[in-house]
């Protein structure tokens, strides 16, 4: 575990010397202390990323070349998959299966982009028809410079890996924040960087207080690009500073997304992707389908086998086999999610099962698997993200009824239908206000397809050729090619 920040391809102590403690939440104790960078440690990490940006050869060099860089990093992580999935057990509390999977969908993404920067070598340019012939243009794509990268603490290293390899594909440079809870791997991201001779400041890694480094990066006049996944509140801050000198800006935010369930669906099939939706890393999940829509035929057949399925649902150490739900990220985590059910109830909704923190625990910020029957479809519980293992049931009676519930809310991350008549599971997708529609699923994400939300779940799209368009300008060359002079003036 690293007590250094990572800055222009060197290993440094923070400028103020200060540390945080990185506390395992399965079980309370500190297990590091973390280097805490500040506003002077991103001033040292931008200028590393400009000075690389304008004068190193990252932006200039041929795509080509930069994918053998982000295929040697992909290696790297692959290579230290199982330690690094353990850090990311330790630091998150997730199981080590999930904690593996993420891992290995980092290395892949890095192999993914290192494909898409070879691709703008093969289409560094694209012709353009004018209708005036007496000119010719072409559209090239550039990087748009220093990017700035701020996640959060749910999927730590992925996270890292949707911004970092899309951006170094495109020829950005970067500064890095890792969110204070979750730095283990993001530090060790650095360290595989330097061992693939990644040129000195084309990824710099600082690890700090999102009040305190974050917003220094977000207010750096020398940043051309802010990428950020997290919370609503801190997102639309980040949108406003980046107005001041008109950064281009990229959210990935929070959502409250629906799953609708038809009654011609395989009642086993359809609970076991509702609890994978809201279940999985504790329901920690930005797309989690958190509010489940039930056709009433099988409302009941459904809620019995949700309730049996969900009690079985092993608790624990995210180290420990078999263990299926760990605790949450942090105390303050374990608390908003409790105080949720409890306002739940206050409002009138019902808990079917689960509800508080799971007997038999003496440490760790656990909660139980909960569902929620009844919820008020004014209240918090229904129109707010909790971030836990918390779902609302509720039956409807018709499709125009359930798209039109699915879609009222401020958000728009994600939706899920499940049905065996492919017709209405499609025309429901097509109505769905989603950016991720999945049907007879629910969370499965893929490198390759756009990922990123309607309404107040962000702005821009992640992955696939959409996460590369992120970090690329696009500039027009336009060259006059008359035998005629222009003859405005001079005739
Ligand atoms: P958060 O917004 O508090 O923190 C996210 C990151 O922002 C952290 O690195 C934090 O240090 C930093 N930050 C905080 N204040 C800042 C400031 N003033 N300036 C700059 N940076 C600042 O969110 P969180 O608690 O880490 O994550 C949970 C939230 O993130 C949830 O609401 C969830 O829905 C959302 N999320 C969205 C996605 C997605 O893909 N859309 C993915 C994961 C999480």
């Amino acid at each position: 575990m690293r007590t250094e920040l990572y800055i222009d391809g060197q290993w440094t102590r923070p400028l103020k010397g200060g540390t945080f403690p990185i506390v395992n939440p399965a079980t309370e104790e500190v297990v590091h202390h973390g280097p805490l960078g500040t506003a002077e440690d991103v001033e040292l990490a931008v200028r590393a990323a400009r000075r690389a940006f304008d004068q190193g050869p990252w932006p200039k060099m041929p795509g080509t070349e930069r994918a053998k860089y982000l295929r040697a990093i992909g290696a790297g992580i692959r290579d230290r998959l199982q330690e690094l999935a353990r850090l990311e057990t330790i630091d998150n509390g997730k199981p080590l299966p999930e904690a593996e999977w993420d891992i290995a969908d980092a290395a892949g993404c890095f192999d993914f982009y290192a494909d898409l920067a070879e691709g703008l070598d093969k289409k560094p340019e694209e012709a353009i028809t004018l209708a005036d012939g007496r000119f010719v243009s072409k559209a090239v794509k550039e990087p748009v410079g220093v990017a700035a990268a701020i996640i959060p603490w749910n999927f730590p290293l992925l996270m890292a890996a949707w911004k970092v390899a899309p951006a170094l594909a495109a020829g950005c440079t970067m500064v890095l924040k890792p969110a204070e809870l979750t730095s283990l791997t993001a530090l060790e991201l650095g360290a595989i960087a330097q061992a693939a001779d990644l040129p000195p400041g084309v990824l710099n890694i600082v690890t700090g207080a999102g009040s305190v480094a974050g917003q220094a990066m977000v207010d750096h006049p020398d940043v051309d690009k802010l990428a950020f996944t997290g919370s609503g509140p801190v997102g639309s801050r980040i949108m406003q500073a980046a107005a001041r000198d008109i950064k281009r800006v990229s959210l990935e935010l929070g959502g409250k997304s629906p799953f609708i369930v038809f009654d011609d669906s395989d009642i086993d099939a359809a609970v076991e992707w509702v609890m994978f939706g809201i279940f999985w890393n504790q329901g920690e999940v930005c797309s989690a389908t958190s509010r489940v829509l039930v056709q009433e035929g099988i409302y009941d057949r459904f809620m019995d086998r949700l309730v049996e399925e969900t009690k079985k649902i092993k608790i624990g150490d995210g180290q420990e086999p078999g263990v299926l739900l760990g605790p949450m990220v942090s105390e303050k985590q374990m608390n908003q999610v409790l105080a949720a059910i409890e306002n739940a109830r206050t409002d009138g909704a019902k808990v079917t099962v689960g509800g508080g923190r799971p007997a038999g625990f003496n440490k760790g910020y656990y909660v139980e698997p909960t569902v929620l029957t009844d919820v008020p479809l004014d209240s918090d519980a229904w129109k707010e993200e909790i971030f836990g293992p918390v779902v609302c049931v509720r039956a409807f009676k018709s499709e125009d009824e359930a798209v039109a519930l699915a879609n009222d809310s401020r958000f728009g991350l994600a939706a899920a239908v499940m049905s065996k008549d492919d017709a209405r599971a499609d025309r429901v997708a097509a109505a769905l206000r989603a950016g991720i529609v999945w049907i007879n699923c629910s969370q499965p994400t893929f490198t390759e397809a756009p990922w990123g939300g309607y309404k107040q779940s962000g702005i821009g799209r992640e992955l696939g050729r959409w996460g590369l368009e992120n970090y690329l300008e696009t500039k027009q060359i336009t060259r006059f090619v008359s035998e005629e002079p222009w003859g405005w003036y001079i005739k």
